[in-house]
């Protein structure tokens, strides 16, 4: 393992400060390192291995579109790509998709529609992004423009036009920000890497009602909380709400690098044009092949449906939790996308869950972040509590 590690780090640019392991193979909901070590996956890749690992019917659709053509540009049709496209649409209730290679190419994506919208509604540069506070969008310039974490932006600034930034879940602030420029208002249905704060449905339902009323645009970001993780195939599909703009990555192709924005009709009959937007490799027969096989799996074995009815147990568990340990003031989150407030550094609980065979994640500055594959039952849930019980109780000391 070392050996791996001092190559990595001689070669790689170092900007992540790695956990001291090197993962080699998974199977169900568990990875094994290259030690032969287990871990129990609370942590799924961030989000993305959602089906868990070595799924054989994931893996063998893969390989047979491997073997037939892997990539082709867009400037040609390919058969998955057409059916990925039908199968996204129709699940995400919207009229038209672009396929990317990531999260944040999507939200560059749902920018540049939002922008041109706009343009063409008022032949106007100037256009205003309205984004919040906590938020993450990604680490390209346009999407880190509307990132509300200024750590991440500070040096390279200027990025994208104007963007200003609102609180999540306190509506009289977007609306103190709203003027005739604004034309896009964005914001994860669930916020993430920021803390896991779930939107309220006043709050949600307040920005859909401005956005309807003054033809802003919302874009909604579910590229960590959609496809199946809060219970729900997109998390905003619990509400009485419906985005103008979608963004989804993460678990869409388990694995496979690929993303997507999507858009209703209004906004697809009015933005982006043959020449607007392109990309080489988005939206490929490999990626969207798995994207076809990763739909198909999640409404055979109705995916989301096992979230909403497992998720009330590993809140249950969790609770249990908050209610033993004085350093964890809060649970917060939907689904199997759930975050324990600490007072303590989350950091270090990570670490020991790391030693102790659990992989958890950290969000915002205070919170451990759990996101589990989504097809996680009781006795995995029950695995997790015992790990942490055990970290916990270690941390009391
Ligand atoms: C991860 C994430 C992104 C960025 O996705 P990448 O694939 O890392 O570019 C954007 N938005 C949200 C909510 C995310 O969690």
């Amino acid at each position: 393992m070392n050996k791996i590690i001092e190559t990595a780090e001689n070669n790689l640019l170092h900007t992540y400060n790695r956990f001291q392991i090197v993962l080699d193979h998974g199977e169900g909901v568990k990875l094994y390192d290259t030690d032969g070590k287990e871990y129990l996956d609370f942590f799924s890749g961030i989000g993305v291995y959602a089906l868990g690992y070595n799924d054989k019917e994931y893996n063998d659709a893969l390989k047979s579109q491997i073997d037939k053509l892997m990539h082709c540009s867009n400037l040609f049709y390919n058969e998955p790509a057409a059916k990925a496209a039908e199968m996204l649409t129709e699940i995400s209730e919207m009229d038209k998709v672009f396929f990317t290679n990531s999260g944040a190419e999507a939200i560059e994506g749902a920018l540049k529609a939002a922008i041109k919208y706009a343009y063409l509604k008022d032949g106007c540069h100037n256009h205003e992004i309205i984004a919040l506070d906590h938020s993450f969008h990604g680490r390209t310039c346009g999407a880190l423009a509307v990132t509300g974490k200024l750590a991440y932006r500070e040096a390279f600034e200027p990025l994208i036009g104007k963007v200003n930034f609102a609180n999540m879940n306190d509506l009289e602030s977007v609306k103190a920000l709203v003027n005739d420029k604004t034309c896009a208002i964005i914001m994860e249905t669930v916020q993430g890497e920021g803390g896991i704060y779930p939107a309220t449905v006043e709050f949600i339902e307040g920005v859909y009602n401005i956005c309807q009323e003054k033809d802003i645009l919302l874009i909604l970001d579910e590229v960590q909380c959609g496809l199946g993780r809060t219970g729900y195939t997109y998390a905003w599909q619990q509400y009485n709400i419906k985005p103008d703009i979608m963004t989804t990555a993460k678990a869409l192709g388990n694995g496979v690098p690929v993303g997507a924005f999507l858009m209703n009709k209004k906004v697809a009959d009015s933005s982006l044009v043959a020449g607007d937007h392109g990309t080489t490799y988005g939206g490929n027969p490999f990626a969207t092949a798995a994207v076809a096989k990763v739909l198909e799996i999640f409404k055979e074995r109705d995916i989301a449906g096992h979230v909403k009815e497992m998720a009330p147990y590993l809140e249950k568990r969790l609770d249990e939790l908050v209610e033993k340990y004085d350093f964890i003031t809060e649970r917060r989150g939907m689904g199997f996308m759930q975050g324990l407030e600490l007072t303590i550094k989350p950091g270090d609980i990570v670490n020991k869950g790391i030693e102790k065979g659990i992989l958890m994640l950290t969000a915002g500055t205070n919170v451990l972040r759990l996101l589990p594959p989504l097809v996680i039952g009781k006795d995995e849930i029950d695995k997790m509590f015992e790990i942490l019980d055990s970290v916990f109780s270690e941390m009391k000391d």
